[in-house]
């Protein structure tokens, strides 16, 4: 089959790998949709350290079942999962027998592995999953919409990990894809009002069609128009002097969400004095933790505007052209169609 290898950081090919077969409890997927995110980026410059090369990346994606292992086959389990069904899949792989997983926090497993970040993943024709993995989709959610699931999870998990209270005010500083997930998000589960942040006024001009109250491009401006700062600050960025900007936006009282993935060396400087006597709350959350069903089923709601949200869709041979798009901030999510 045809598929994007990594064969080591920085070389990105379109190529030729033995067809993947399923374990006893794997399907395999016919891949609908895949889309890159930043992580992809990340692998693709060696910059993600669980990643062995050579690797076939791709996590967020959904597709058709066209094979079912041997046992699945023995126990019936295959009826939700027959050749033909239509899946969204999960990427996280959990040991299930560390500490952490054994205290069911799996996104701290230290034993962790991902569908796509660590094993083959789906920018790829087919791609072999777990069946534990796999989320049946109704007919009316089209697989370019479901491969937004995984991202929604991760949004999920962190308003989860953020709980707010109903009528918090909120920011959010960043509005690519995870920016605007959590805005759609967080009005549905209560912010009165939520106000963004970004440099890029395109994206701060979806923001607001998709009900952002307030955008900018500044901390200033923002201060300017909420004085006493904001209940709830995310980062959706990672990067720290926006992560430093944000925190000056947090109300007394208030909490401050480290969502964005900084690099690992990255420091930034905040206030203990600060943090103390304004008795701030700062979170972090990580991927996904008991949040795919809840995102299979907001999708399928209707709470993601996804025709928003989907922009350019190409086909596997333009990969190496759509990572460099992404990478340049073009568009919102951008997906892999690999079967046309
Ligand atoms: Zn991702
Ligand atoms: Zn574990």
């Amino acid at each position: 089959m045809r598929a994007v290898i990594i064969d080591k950081p920085g070389e990105i090919r379109v190529g030729s790998v033995t067809d993947p077969t399923p374990g006893p409890e794997d399907l395999i997927i016919r891949v609908g949709a895949c889309g890159i995110c930043g992580t992809d980026l990340h692998i693709a410059q060696g910059e993600f350290p669980p990643t062995p090369y050579p690797i076939v990346p791709g996590h967020e994606f959904a597709g058709e079942v066209v094979a079912v292992g041997t046992a699945l086959q023995r126990s019936g389990a295959a009826q939700k999962f027959a050749v033909g069904a239509r899946v969204a899949v999960d990427p996280s792989i959990f040991c299930g027998r560390c500490l952490f997983c054994r205290n069911g926090q799996g996104n701290l497993c230290q034993n962790w592995n991902a569908i796509g970040d660590t094993v083959n993943g789906a920018f790829a024709e087919y791609v072999a999953v777990p069946v534990a993995n796999a989320y049946p989709l109704p007919e009316h959610v089209s697989l370019r919409e479901a491969a937004l699931i995984e991202p929604v999870s991760c949004a999920v998990h962190g308003v989860h990990r953020l709980a707010p209270r109903l009528g918090d005010t909120m920011l959010i500083v960043g509005a690519g894809t995870m920016g605007l997930l959590l805005l759609q998000l967080v009005l549905r589960g209560g912010a009165s009002r939520v106000a963004m942040l970004d440099l890029n006024t395109q994206r701060l001009t979806l923001a607001e069609k998709l009900g952002a109250y307030h955008t900018a491009s500044s901390i200033d401006d923002l201060l300017a128009v909420e004085p006493e700062g904001f209940d709830c600050v995310i980062d959706a960025t990672g990067v720290p002097a926006a992560i430093e900007g944000a925190f000056k936006a947090v109300k007394r009282g208030g909490k401050f969400m480290v969502f964005g993935v900084a690099p690992n060396e990255a420091k930034v400087a905040l206030s203990p004095f600060r943090i103390y006597n304004d008795e701030i709350t700062i979170v972090g959350s990580m991927a996904v933790l008991h949040s795919y069903q809840q995102a299979v089923d907001l999708v399928s709601g209707g709470a993601i505007n996804t025709a928003l949200m989907l922009t350019e869709a190409l086909p596997l041979d333009a990969f190496p052209q759509a990572l460099t798009m992404v990478r340049q901030g073009k568009g919102i999510k951008t997906q892999i169609l690999p079967n046309g």
